[in-house]
């Protein structure tokens, strides 16, 4: 396979850059091909300004998806864009690699999935009619592909669980499986986590860095998320409500939009477990 990594921490000798590295070594072991882009070591632009459309005139009111389709369309987006554009259509997996700040992913990685993700390119794409609602969740221009995130936090396990004062990790990660990585086409992995990371010895770290092999070693062949397709008939359109009757009853929220409910096993949080719902 071929594998993209966008690694998203400011420093090399952090514990996401021996995470990345052991990702990276064990990838290759399998006879993968990867490719980084490190969005601090490459000085990234995280803002969607003007400076990203050069052809708008002064006096044009900026319309940033406006401006980004037309781009798109002409052939007119920035060189940096257009080289992550090359890359996520050369890869069959995609890494999205970050600490946890503040629940959410660094701004330079929202930076970078603001400009990357052009109109036209990641959304805006296919007919919307009364059977269809534009190519995306699960269908778009990367469906086909796989996708994960690779991810550590400060916070405690527990903290993260159904019932932790978190909030689970799988709502708070929802925005970007379901809003960012199936939105525009792929198969979304069950994120790998790394909890409780601030005072990692050396045992604790060689703990993390196997299981995170062992997920490299698994890339392409781990099931992905159970999301629904969205013009599969189980939406309501244009309404895009889940069709009533469907989905478990006792499901609220986020898990709405699994076609089987998951529970994360106890002994393994990136691990999940399968239970359908609507036999
Ligand atoms: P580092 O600080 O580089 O390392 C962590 C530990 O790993 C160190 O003790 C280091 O010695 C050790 N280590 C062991 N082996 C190695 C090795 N081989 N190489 C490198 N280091 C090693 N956490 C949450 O849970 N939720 C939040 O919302 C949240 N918000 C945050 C917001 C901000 C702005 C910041 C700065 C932190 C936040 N955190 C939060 C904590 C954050 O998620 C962790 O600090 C981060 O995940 C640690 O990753 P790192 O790569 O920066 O680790």
């Amino acid at each position: 396979m071929k594998v993209l990594l966008v690694f998203a921490h400011p420093e090399p000798r952090s514990l996401n850059g021996a995470l990345r590295d052991v990702a990276i070594e064990e990838l290759r072991v399998q006879g993968h091909e990867v490719r980084v882009s490190d969005l601090y070591a490459d000085g990234w632009k995280s803002e969607i300004d003007r400076a990203d459309f050069p052809f708008l005139t002064p006096e044009a009111r900026f319309k940033p998806a406006a401006a980004s389709g037309e781009a798109f369309a002409a052939d007119a987006l920035t060189p940096d864009v257009k080289a992550e554009h090359e890359k996520l259509l050369w890869a069959d997996a995609l890494i999205l690699q970050f600490p946890l700040w503040w629940f959410a992913m660094p701004a330079i990685l929202k930076g970078w999935v603001d400009r990357v993700y052009s109109y036209g390119f990641a959304y805006g794409v296919g007919e919307h009619s009364d059977r269809r609602w534009g190519d995306r969740y699960g269908e778009g221009t990367l469906a086909g592909k796989r996708a994960m995130l690779l991810v550590t936090a400060g916070g405690w396990e527990e903290h993260y669980a159904a019932r932790g004062v978190n909030g689970s990790i799988d709502d708070l990660l929802f925005p970007i499986n379901h809003g960012i990585l199936y939105y525009p086409g792929y198969d979304v992995l069950p994120p790998f986590v790394a909890y409780r990371v601030d005072r990692l010895d050396a045992a604790g770290f060689e703990a993390v860095a196997e299981r995170l092999r062992e997920r490299m070693r698994t890339l392409g062949t781990i099931p992905s998320i159970p999301y629904r397709r969205q013009n599969g008939g189980d939406y309501l359109i244009p309404s895009m409500q889940l069709r009533p009757g469907l989905g478990d009853p006792h499901a609220a929220g986020f898990a709405l939009h699994l076609n089987e409910t998951t529970a994360a096993k106890a002994d393994g949080e990136d691990e999940i477990v399968a239970v359908p719902v609507e036999a």
